[in-house]
């Protein structure tokens, strides 16, 4: 795209010269040349930003909305949950690995199953056959789609704010438009059925990596996480997140969720990386476990001040803010979708 204001540096010459000495290049001769062209917001279009993160461990992420990971062994892969279901994350998973896998949900949630329907076999925690397989409420998907649309018209400001002050944008963790073939008024939140049911301490063999299925309820009651132990990494689901956790859910239990945070800091063998399935921040070191068990604990002690907040859909929520996440609780609203 060509700038429609290119800047004309000579006219400004003598305003800069003034600056002579300050530490600025100052031109030497008049010359034209485009400022940045910031109105070009989306340089990343793909759907899908897809990184390795770890031999074997790919993020199959959705910036701006959910992160999902393919997990390959020697003999089978696992894809930890299946995104919004807005594009092909079959086809993208499929790309990374030719092994035969296994999609694993990590709760039964619209944005960890929504491609669901790309794949046969499913499985998912015990208590979350039936919410997965149940209609969603209505009004929850194009509730979503105006999330989305709020993201997406509110991404170019804050790309500008980044390019000017603060420069933490990187270049996979760029909002992106919808994809062309995709028209938000179809989305729909399909229900799908588990085949397979996953208990607490039940371990996924892929061969040569083992994935342990811990049961953290709090988020959800059939909440998991996934623990690579031979490799110390832990996939944390929305037990585990950056930015706000959300624990006002209305099957969401705050004090299961401080039971199910401090198990996780209490895993023997040791986590060296934890990964998580929302916000921009994917990678985390694990001293994020102790913080936010220690979080819940004072939630439930009392000794937390809140905000007022809305969550992505709008709802009030207050908001108990820590150093790294906070946790959205409910605010005074009676029904939710
Ligand atoms: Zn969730």
């Amino acid at each position: 795209m060509t700038n429609p204001n290119p800047v004309e540096i000579g006219k400004h010459q003598s305003e800069i010269g003034k600056h002579q000495g300050s530490g600025y290049a100052v031109p030497t001769a008049a010359s034209t040349v485009a400022a940045p062209d910031w109105s070009a917001p989306y340089p990343r279009r793909d759907w899908f930003d897809v990184r390795r993160l770890a031999p074997g461990v790919h993020l199959i992420a959705e910036p701006g909305h959910v992160n999902s990971f393919l997990i390959e062994g020697s003999e089978r892969a696992v894809l930890l949950d299946t995104g919004l279901g807005v594009a092909d994350i079959r086809a993208v998973a499929a790309s990374l690995s030719g092994k035969p896998l296994q999609v694993v949900n990590s709760h039964y949630h619209f944005d960890h199953s929504g491609g669901n329907r790309l794949f046969s076999d499913i499985a998912i925690h015990r208590s979350g056959a039936e919410l997965l397989a149940r209609p969603a409420p209505e009004g929850l998907a194009g509730a979503y789609m105006a999330y989305t649309r709020r993201l997406i018209d509110a991404w170019p400001g804050y790309q500008e704010l980044d390019n000017t002050y603060f420069h933490l944008v990187t270049a996979d963790t760029l909002v992106r438009p919808l994809p062309p073939t995709f028209d938000p008024a179809d989305y729909r939140v399909v229900p799908s059925q588990a085949t397979r049911l996953l208990e607490d301490g039940d371990v996924l063999d892929l061969g040569d990596r083992d994935l342990r299925v811990l049961h953290t309820p709090g988020h959800s009651p059939d909440s998991i996480c996934l623990l690579d132990e031979r490799n110390g990494l832990l996939f944390g689901g929305d037990t585990i997140n950056t930015g706000p956790i959300y624990a006002q859910l209305e099957d969401s239990n705050v004090e299961a969720f401080a039971r199910s945070t401090r198990r996780l800091t209490e895993l023997k063998g040791g986590v060296g990386r934890v990964f998580v399935c929302h916000f921009m921040r994917v990678d985390n070191a694990p001293a994020l476990l102790g913080e936010i068990a220690d979080g819940f604990e004072q939630i439930l002690e009392g000794s937390v001040s809140y905000r007022n907040n809305r969550d992505c859909l709008e709802y009030p929520v207050r908001e108990a803010c820590f150093d790294h996440f906070s946790v959205f609780l409910a605010g005074d609203v009676e029904t939710r979708v």
